[in-house]
């Protein structure tokens, strides 16, 4: 029997395959991977660790008593521990000077959770706008009418649920791709998060851009503007094959070039789109891009659900970042997702993203898709070691240099077992309240209450704003 020469699984469409044998896979567990995954080139990513633990600055610090920590490389520590201002932690002797001394008793310490593809503002379609249509439906039946009357306004709205959500649920970055950048950087900020904010670019109609030159020059002037040290960074979303043209998407990478910044690009989510690619330029997406000199070390490549193995060993050649998304594939019924076996053969930097809340299956809640992704994989392929949850946990916090404190006098969190190690495990599959969440070593959220808005209020905003802004959907 002919082994699939994509790197899906055994339910891809054999008009599809090649008939190659690939080599027997080397699985590569994902915190194994480069960690704080820096593409050559490119500035200081606003999600990467500043490595390891110090003793600097303990009168910034917060104190956890009798806490449970997994650092990033998933080991336990039991005990007091020191959260520091510039990401790192250390052990607690107990009569350091700290602005904040916390009873750390029923908390889990963890990092915090990055969200690797969003459409931050879409708050304002989730979660029932349209369901059941399948994607191409979807967009040009649901969404792009309903967007074509979008405005700052709307987007600041949407945003601030995002962001209201991304909090409750322990996160604290998210790499976004929607129009008014600046109005869901700013939202970001303004809640303390971090985010890489991209910008959209293509050739339908944007509703905030008279063409996709336009958008370019204003991003071209964001990003020319922005500081490395800014939590918010902005990047270049070109949408993806089908809405840009060949010397869009050329421009966009050679603004990337030029202000050293990164592309996000939805890949490959569709057979639909591979198959028309393929009949107009007579290749696959990954090699079309590839090309035309796409690829910038760092883009974001949404989806990468159908690709063959020759475009997977492309993008670990470009330094590219591949986001895996399963409840929007699913939701959406692409009929496949992000094969990780191959992914890891060659050497691709994976990530996890929820997608917009509108075709997530999981709102904007990274834990849940953490989940479904160590299912989804351990389905596909029929291997229950292929994504533990450790491995997913670490994925989905790869990078982080920010904390997420979870509440673990829940049984969804018992038992904690024998050794007392089963927390990461009990958290993926059973998820839990985040109590805490540190960014930059600010409470963005604590002991159950966001500190940086009024999250009730964002829902409330949310219901008011959605009155006027749909228009023949419910
Ligand atoms: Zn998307």
């Amino acid at each position: 029997m002919k082994r699939s020469h994509w790197g899906g699984s055994n339910s891809r469409p054999p008009d599809y395959e090649s008939g190659a044998i690939p080599a027997k896979p080397q699985w590569r567990k994902p915190w194994a991977a480069t960690d704080g995954h820096k593409p050559h080139g490119q500035k200081p990513s606003v999600d990467e660790g500043r490595g390891p633990a110090t003793t600097m600055g303990e009168g910034d610090s917060v104190r956890y008593r009798n806490a449970v920590l997994y650092d990033e490389t998933g080991n336990k520590h039991v005990g007091d521990v020191l959260l520091h201002q510039d990401g790192s932690w250390s052990s607690s002797n107990g009569d350091e000077d700290v602005k904040q001394d916390v009873d750390g008793s029923n908390r889990l310490i963890t990092r915090s959770l990055q969200n690797w593809h969003t459409h931050l503002a879409m708050q304002l379609n989730a979660r029932d706008f349209s369901d059941g249509f399948p994607l191409h439906r979807w967009l040009n039946e649901a969404i792009f009418p309903t967007e074509a009357k979008i405005t700052p306004e709307f987007v600041k709205v949407g945003a601030q649920a995002a962001a209201a959500e991304l909090i409750k649920t322990g996160t604290s970055f998210a790499a976004d791709m929607y129009f008014y950048p600046a109005i869901t950087g700013e939202v970001l900020d303004k809640a303390g998060l971090r985010g890489l904010i991209g910008g959209p670019v293509s050739d339908a109609a944007l509703p905030s851009h008279e063409d996709a030159q336009s958008a370019l020059d204003e991003l071209d002037s964001m990003l020319k503007h922005q500081s490395p040290l800014d939590k918010v960074q902005y990047a270049i979303a070109t949408h993806s094959v089908y809405l840009c043209s060949e010397e869009t998407l050329r421009r966009a990478s050679e603004l990337a070039e030029k202000r050293d910044a990164r592309l996000h690009i939805h890949v490959s989510e569709t057979r639909k789109e591979v198959a028309e690619c393929h009949e107009k330029t007579g290749l696959y997406p990954v090699e079309y891009l590839d090309s035309i000199d796409f690829f910038k070390p760092g883009t974001i490549c949404a989806h990468a659900s159908w690709m063959k193995k020759n475009e997977i060993r492309m993008l670990a050649r470009h330094e590219a970042t591949a986001v895996h998304c399963p409840s929007s594939n699913m939701k959406l019924a692409c009929g496949g997702t992000l094969s990780l076996p191959a992914f890891n053969e060659a050497g691709v930097d994976v990530r996890i993203g929820t997608d917009g809340a509108a075709s997530s299956g999981s709102g904007l809640n990274l834990l849940a898709e953490a989940r479904l992704a160590a299912l989804v994989q351990r389905h596909d392929h029929w291997d229950p070691t292929l994504m533990t949850a450790k491995d997913a946990f670490a994925m989905a916090t790869k990078g982080s240099q920010d904390w997420a404190v979870w509440d673990i006098d829940d049984v969804r969190m018992r038992p904690t077992g024998r050794s007392n190690n089963r927390h990461i495990t009990n958290l993926l599959f059973n998820g839990a309240t985040c109590l805490d969440l540190w960014v930059g070593g600010d409470a963005v959220r604590f002991d159950g209450t966001t500190q940086t808005l009024d999250e009730r209020q964002s829902w409330l905003d949310l219901d008011e704003a959605v009155q006027t802004y749909y228009d023949g959907v419910e």
